[in-house]
């Protein structure tokens, strides 16, 4: 399987994927639907102590600066959240420059 590039970079050399704070999580789910509806499938469900729990399962499935997942829509605690664009602007930045032939 050929890897996945975005603007010249692989994709999994950009670390671009959420964070989820499971101290505000209330496990209801809707983060993974969002996300599996879209197509993406970066979030899974599990069971753990018979609690609902969203994990991130394929985390270079995200799409770079996408934060659909975030909006208080689809998580209403917040308990979402990605990089700072402008950090991972420059990483990929800095792979554009020093993969030049
Ligand atoms: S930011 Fe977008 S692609 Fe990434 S996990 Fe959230 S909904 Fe899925
Ligand atoms: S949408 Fe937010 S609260 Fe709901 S399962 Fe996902 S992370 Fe947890």
């Amino acid at each position: 399987m050929s890897e996945e590039i975005y603007e010249g970079v692989p994709r999994s050399k950009i670390p671009w994927y959420p964070t989820i704070d499971y101290s505000k999580c209330i496990g209801c789910g809707s983060c993974v639907d969002y996300c599996t509806a879209g197509g993406f499938g970066v979030y899974a469900l599990e069971e753990r102590d018979g609690k609902k729990r969203p994990i991130v399962k394929n985390p270079y499935n995200c799409i770079v600066f996408c934060r659909g997942c975030e909006d208080k829509e689809v998580c209403p605690v917040g308990a979402i959240s990605h990089p700072s664009e402008e950090e991972i602007q420059k990483i990929i930045e800095n792979y554009q420059k020093n993969s030049v032939i």
